[in-house]
């Protein structure tokens, strides 16, 4: 257990049946950059049960917060999701990942595509004032079936918007596009339909995909990740590493099993 800090939950929050957030105190020790993510979860019967989770809290904040999936059956979160303000849950003391804007070659124009919980890295680096020091534009979309499963995402863009230090710099420079493919909502259709036919730069009033510009974050199912991966290679676009800056930068937000 000793790779994990054990944290108390401070607060829960239940979405829809399928969705909920937590936040949990953060070890002084625990030092992340925004858009990374930890191994976290529970003890059971004395070892621990830990599955891989962006933090969606930015790393200037006291406390860790995520963003969860309950997934029914699932060894972790079928557990996960009934945990209550004071439990302990383990947090990995070795954060990673890819989603980090150091990632990516310098660029005007930052896209942050998500579907599902994949909007968790993103919610920790749209509260992130060097990205809005670094990019002039800031468009983060988040693709679901249903509208209730945006509300996590609404509520954080609108919670910012109001923030005395955020607030300023979200209004001039984030461009919030959520979308939906199973219900009738002002946006509609798949997050890869949108950029390929380039009706999501359409809606938002900006110009279309440009490599000279545009930088990318892509999080979410892996069918998402496999079709922007190859249109984005298709048109010249980088993939980038920890090795190699690039244009673009994946990180799954679920792996089948
Ligand atoms: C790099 C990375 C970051 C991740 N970050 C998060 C995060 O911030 N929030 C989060 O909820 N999950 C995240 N996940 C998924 C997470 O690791 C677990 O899979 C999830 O918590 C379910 O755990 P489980 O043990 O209940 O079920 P598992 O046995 O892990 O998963 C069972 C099945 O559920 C489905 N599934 C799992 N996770 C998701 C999901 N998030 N959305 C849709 N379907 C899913 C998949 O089909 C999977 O095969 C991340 C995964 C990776 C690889």
């Amino acid at each position: 257990m000793s790779a994990f800090h054990r944290e108390k939950v401070l607060s829960v929050r239940h979405w829809t049946d399928s969705l909920f957030s937590f936040t949990a105190t953060r070890n002084a020790g625990f030092r992340f950059q925004n858009g990374q993510f930890a191994m976290i979860g529970l003890e059971v019967e004395g070892r621990p049960l830990v599955r891989a989770y962006s933090m969606a809290s930015a790393n200037h904040e006291e406390a860790l917060e995520f963003f969860s999936i309950k997934v029914p059956d699932g060894p972790l979160t079928s557990r996960l999701q009934k945990i209550k303000e004071g439990d302990t849950i383990l947090v990995g003391q070795k954060p990673t990942g890819t989603l980090i804007t150091g990632n990516l070659i310098p660029g005007k124009r930052l896209l942050l595509l998500s579907t599902g919980t994949g909007l968790a890295p993103f919610a920790s680096l749209i509260k992130d004032p060097e990205v809005y020091e670094n990019f002039e534009t800031i468009i983060l979309a988040h693709g679901c079936r249903q509208t209730s499963e945006l509300a996590y995402g609404e509520t954080l863009v609108a919670s910012l918007l109001e923030d005395e230090l955020f607030g300023p710099m979200v209004k001039d420079k984030l461009i919030y596009y959520p979308t939906v493919t199973r219900e009738p909502f002002r946006n509609r259709g798949r997050i890869t339909d949108l950029i390929a036919s380039a009706q999501l730069f359409d809606d938002v009033g900006l110009p279309p995909l440009n490599i000279e510009t545009d930088r990318i974050m892509l999080c979410g199912s892996p069918g998402m990740l496999e079709e922007l991966h190859d249109m984005f290679e298709e048109r010249g676009f980088i993939e980038g590493s920890h090795s190699e800056p690039g244009h673009f930068v994946i990180e799954k937000a679920f792996v089948e099993r």
